[in-house]
């Protein structure tokens, strides 16, 4: 049978331009597209037909070679064309893609997609998540960090590229899905039938068909290897917190797209320091003799030690704030602050020189406890605290 002319099929002029031919394109192949016409093998050579037109006269380079040498100038015989097989499904729902645009695309098959964003990523099976607690310092916690970690992880098959098949002449179109990855399903719901697609059960939406499997990877066109991620942590994470990294996990079988990297926090103890959120909580222990008199200490913080000045008469619960020198927020502005917890060291063994002293002190006029306003019970004290 001979081929019919190009601009024919789409029923355009052959002075017609880029948009007219696209719109006349899709017109025909929304008209004949195979999930409107099931079963329909009319329809379908239609479909590819127009598919066929619209590849050589959207290409400026093949329409001028059409144009002075005829199906010939196109590589054009009796062998070439679908029946050949120059073009398959998966070729033309790849034209898909730049014609309806990824969601245009979705919303043309009724958005029966299943949240997929288009027809091109459809392919294979999604890889599963891949979840990794990484452990880390108050100190790389403050700052946020650059972290190397090696994962044995499933990565794509670099010998057949993540399709699985052995070479090229082991792969063919799928013949339950034609080659599109998805097959349609009617569901009865309460607002009547709904059209539904979902991936392809015999290819596991690849499209395509096997028939000799990479023998590196057996098939499944992932292995496990040994990876170095690089992550970038951000300042300020905490436990309760997770991340996750697009299309970092798991490689997906056949060809689809990898999971999500998702990422856990562990925070090593501190030598001096304990988290309270944003804030960092330090317990100073002073003699008494030095909260009586008053007196300098030094004291660790995340960026190294400050000398803080403790008045005479410090009680045992007071509370020291140094602003800002505590950590960051995972999102947003500002620091947290490092308090100061005082407490007051009571000897707990005496030699006989020590008890004396004390036995002389505790007789002594400003000893009596005489708590007044301005000592706070430890409730007043943490209200304080948290607001
Ligand atoms: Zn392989
Ligand atoms: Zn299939």
């Amino acid at each position: 049978m001979a081929k019919r002319d190009f601009y024919e099929i789409l029923g355009v002029s052959k002075g017609a331009d880029d948009k007219e031919i696209k719109k006349a394109y899709r017109k025909i192949a929304m008209k004949y597209h195979p999930d409107r016409n099931p079963d329909d093998k009319a329809a379908e050579e239609k479909f590819k037909e127009a598919a066929e037109a619209y590849e050589v006269l959207s290409n400026a380079d093949k329409r001028a070679k059409y144009d002075r040498f005829g199906h010939a100038g196109v590589g054009g015989n009796a062998g070439h064309g679908f029946g050949g097989g120059s073009m398959n499904m998966e070729d033309i729902f790849s034209q898909f893609g730049d014609i309806f645009g990824d969601s245009g695309f979705d919303s043309f098959f009724g958005g029966g997609g299943g949240g997929r964003g288009g027809r091109r990523q459809a392919r294979g099976q999604k890889g599963s998540n891949l979840r990794i607690k990484v452990a880390l310092t108050l100190e790389e916690i403050s700052k946020g960090v650059k972290k190397k970690i090696k994962v044995k992880k499933q990565v794509e098959c670099k010998t057949c590229g993540g399709n699985g098949a052995k070479d090229a002449n082991s792969v063919s179109t799928c013949s339950t899905c034609r080659g599109s990855g998805i097959v349609r399903q009617v569901k009865n719901t309460f607002l009547g039938q709904m059209q539904t697609t979902v991936s392809c059960p015999t290819c596991s939406g690849s499209g395509q068909m096997v028939t000799a499997n990479c023998g590196s990877c057996k098939g499944e066109g992932r292995k496990y290897e040994e990876e170095t991620l690089e992550l970038d942590i951000p300042a300020g994470v905490d436990e309760s917190l997770q991340m996750s990294v697009r299309g970092k996990g798991n490689a997906g079988a056949k060809g689809g797209p990898a999971g999500d990297l998702i990422l856990k926090f562990e925070e090593k103890p501190h030598e001096h320091l304990q988290r309270d959120g944003a804030n960092l909580i330090y317990e100073l222990y002073l003699n008494f003799a030095d909260a009586a008199l008053g007196t300098s200490v030094e004291v660790p913080t995340i960026g190294g030690r400050v000398k803080i000045k403790v008045p005479p008469g410090t009680q045992a619960g007071k509370m020291f704030r140094l602003q800002g020198k505590g950590l960051p927020a995972v999102q947003g502005y500002g620091k947290g602050d490092q308090m100061i917890h005082v407490n007051i060291w009571t000897p707990k063994k005496l030699s006989s020189r020590e008890k004396e002293l004390l036995e002389e002190m505790k007789t002594l006029a400003n000893f009596d406890p005489s708590p007044g306003k301005s000592e706070k019970g430890f409730f007043d004290k943490m209200k304080d605290y948290f607001n």
